[in-house]
């Protein structure tokens, strides 16, 4: 990872967002919303707009904040995007409906393992952005990729988790498995034969794998 001088630097380059997205930052810092990192996020669209991505299934939408900042970064673009949380799902509707991108967003309520058949309606997508329950990483990746158009990739966040997936040592059982599963995750994802994969240690460290051209 980055030393925290070359960071903070990065962090202060990045342009000021529209007052909507910074309102959106400071709630998701004052109500512990892991939201994604700033330079994490920003490195994903890019490689979106290169892409020329059109449509976006987002598993963990949390308040709405990548999804509305995928909305704005590419005009063009349709996101669906997936929230189990109640409370998070309210908060979500209140930021989308007051931006001005509320039109590209449908947001699907429940829990990403039990809503495939609305997925499934808006297949094909370019592009799938998963960032809900890291111990979940394969099952979302598995359950979804079917709906991934041929040429289209994944981008997984949070693959390494603040670092400690490359700890030896990690004091709690509950963090310490969590670190298994993604550390798990992260080798069956860079053996898998179907993809070409890259975990750039970026934000949290976020994974691109893009779907090779010749099908098995
Ligand atoms: N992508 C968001 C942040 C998502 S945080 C952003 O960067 O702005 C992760 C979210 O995933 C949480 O809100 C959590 O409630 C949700 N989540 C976790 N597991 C889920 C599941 N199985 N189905 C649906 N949502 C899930
Ligand atoms: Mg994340």
């Amino acid at each position: 990872m980055l030393n925290e001088k070359l960071h903070f630097y990065i962090d202060n380059l990045i342009s000021e967002r529209n007052p909507l997205f910074t309102e959106m930052e400071s709630y998701a810092k004052e109500h512990n919303v892991p939201i994604m990192e700033l330079a994490g996020i920003e490195m994903m669209l890019q490689v979106l707009r290169i892409h020329r991505t059109h449509k976006i299934l987002e598993v963990g939408t949390a308040i709405g904040y990548s999804g509305l900042r995928m909305a704005e970064a590419m005009p063009n673009a349709e996101i669906i995007t997936i929230e189990r949380d109640v409370e998070r799902i309210q908060v979500a509707k209140e930021f989308i409906g007051r931006s001005l991108y509320g039109e590209q967003i449908t947001l699907i309520e429940g829990d990403a393992l039990e809503v495939e058949d609305q997925v499934r309606v808006h297949a094909p997508y370019d592009a799938i952005f998963i960032d809900a329950a890291k111990g979940q990483y394969q099952k979302f990746f598995t359950m979804y990729e079917k709906y991934l158009s041929p040429d289209g990739m994944i981008i997984t966040d949070n693959v390494l988790f603040k670092g400690l997936v490359a700890e030896e040592e990690i004091e709690s059982k509950r963090t310490r498995n969590l670190v298994k599963k993604i550390d798990a995750f992260n080798h069956w994802l860079m053996d898998h034969a179907d993809y070409d994969s890259v975990i750039l240690p970026v934000g949290d460290g976020v994974a691109i794998s893009k779907r090779r051209g010749e099908r098995k």
